[in-house]
């Protein structure tokens, strides 16, 4: 696209352009599950026949809605202070620096906004660094930062709702498929994608029905089956066993500290999704061959 510029300062521009779509990232985040509750209340209520179901906070434990749930979507509502409505104006809502200048407070009401805000726009910003660093002003560098983006957003979603939305599992499974049809997605050929994308849903699956035949519980959902094929498709099979082993040793130990800190309570459910993400993340920015070096895998 630009092959004139400079590598190191094309990556700054990836930077800063993460920035801005980890601003959108943490709306995506914030509204989805409320949007998808807010469906499957509305889905309810017209089955059994009533005009407006209770929104009850359920399963996945978020917080009861607080706005008309029709009136939410990723676009309006425009952003506003969750304490006190106070509506976010443009120069409140620059990355990171607003957070900065405003000290992390709501100008109107002074109460704190979260670290976390700031935090996905700076991770953001330095997965798209990585992504642009290592594939230069490229299709490829341009399909792997919306990779990056993708799986933040699953991840946290994950991790606040145990939620993994098919809005998001199922356009990146294609995806993968598609970047490697069009060889935008170097080392991945399409037939190392497709059986990705098979190996991962199946190895899940596989694994789900085992647990419950033994355990008679479930011990994950099917959007991790979809969240895995994604991941082969985007990886290729031979990552697939590396990935799960990395992310199945992440999961046990945050698991155990949880547990320790009397932070998760007996039976709770630790989703999986953010330690697949996680592991895939170190995958693309160390590239899925010196991850199995690392892991003494690599024949
Ligand atoms: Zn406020």
């Amino acid at each position: 696209m630009w092959p004139d510029l400079n590598p190191a300062y094309l990556a700054w521009l990836g930077g800063l352009s993460g920035l801005m779509v980890g601003s959108f990232l943490n709306v995506v985040v914030h509204r989805l599950p409320r949007m998808m509750q807010a469906q499957w209340a509305r889905e309810c209520a017209e089955l059994t026949g009533q005009r407006s179901a209770p929104l009850t906070p359920g399963k996945s434990g978020l917080p009861e809605l607080t706005q008309e749930p029709a009136a939410l979507s990723l676009s309006l509502p425009r952003s506003a202070c969750p304490h006190c409505s106070h509506t976010i104006a443009w120069h409140e809502n620059i990355p990171v620096l607003s957070y900065l200048r405003l000290r992390g407070k709501c100008s109107a009401c002074g109460k704190a906004y979260g670290l976390r805000y700031p935090l996905v726009e700076l991770f953001t910003a330095v997965l798209f660094y990585a992504c642009v660093l290592r594939w230069g002003a490229s299709y490829s560098a341009l399909a792997w930062c919306g990779f990056s983006a993708a799986l933040l957003t699953l991840a946290l979603i994950d991790w606040d709702s145990t939620l993994l939305p098919d809005e998001i599992t199922l356009p990146l499974l294609w995806a993968g498929l598609i970047a490697a049809a069009l060889q935008i997605n170097p080392g991945v050929s399409l037939v190392h994608a497709f059986w990705g994308a098979v190996g991962g849903y199946m190895s899940l699956w596989l694994v789900y029905q085992a647990f419950k035949l033994i355990t008679g519980k479930e011990g994950m959902g099917y959007g991790d089956f979809k969240l895995f094929a994604a991941l082969g498709a985007w990886l290729g099979w031979t990552a697939l066993l590396p990935m799960i082993l990395l992310a199945s040793v992440a999961g046990a130990v945050v698991g155990l500290v949880l547990k320790y800190r009397a932070r998760l309570r007996d039976g709770a459910y630790l989703p999986f999704g953010p330690f697949l993400a996680a592991s895939a993340l170190l995958m693309m920015v160390l590239g899925p061959v010196d991850v199995l070096l690392y892991l003494g895998l690599a024949l």
